[in-house]
């Protein structure tokens, strides 16, 4: 198991995403946050922080759960996404843990456009570890970790979740 991310990492990490966030859609306006559920979430709660502290405005975060919407096994029926706000009109920031194949990505497009039109969707995620099986792609992006797809696997940590915020590359 090697660490890749510490603590400190981390937090740099998503302070630039926020400015890079906010640099790409000059400013906050209209910008909503969906964290993909667990720790996607609690990232974009985070985003939402930094962006309060940059811009002074704060930006609406919402807990999307795409199983659902998924195409393979893990597909589930109830819908237990958390969102209080419109997506119509707004730039929708999707916030996930680890990008792979980019199965559960799609399904949160189908789970955003479902509820509306948004204006844009653009992606933020802590860890690319490649192999997309999708034509997607990051627009914010933490770490670049290319992997084995069959024999290693990325673990994530965040304090909210964890107690500890790390990602580590380890053999499966
Ligand atoms: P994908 O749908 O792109 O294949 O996988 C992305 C989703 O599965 C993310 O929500 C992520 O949490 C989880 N995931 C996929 N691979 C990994 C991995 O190596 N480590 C962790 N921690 N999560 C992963
Ligand atoms: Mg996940």
């Amino acid at each position: 198991m090697k660490k890749i991310l510490g603590k400190d990492d981390i937090r740099r990490s998503l302070m630039r995403i926020s400015h890079e966030i906010l640099e790409r859609n000059k400013g906050a306006e209209d910008i909503v946050l969906l964290g993909i559920y667990t720790r996607g979430y609690y990232l974009a709660k985070r985003i939402s922080e930094n962006i309060k502290m940059i811009e002074g405005v704060a930006v609406p975060v919402g807990g999307l759960d795409v199983g659902p919407f998924r195409d393979d096994e893990k597909k589930t029926k109830d819908d237990k996404s958390n969102i209080n706000f419109e997506v119509k009109n707004k730039i929708v920031i999707l916030v996930d843990d680890v990008l792979f194949t980019g199965r559960t990505i799609r399904a949160a497009m189908d789970a955003v456009t479902s509820r509306g039109r948004p204006k844009f969707i653009q992606l933020a995620v802590l860890v690319d570890r490649g192999h997309r099986e999708f034509p997607i792609r990051p627009d914010y992006v933490g770490k670049n970790i290319p992997s084995s797809k069959e024999r290693e696997t990325i673990k994530v940590r965040i304090s909210e979740v964890d107690g500890e915020d790390s990602v580590y590359i380890l053999d499966k």
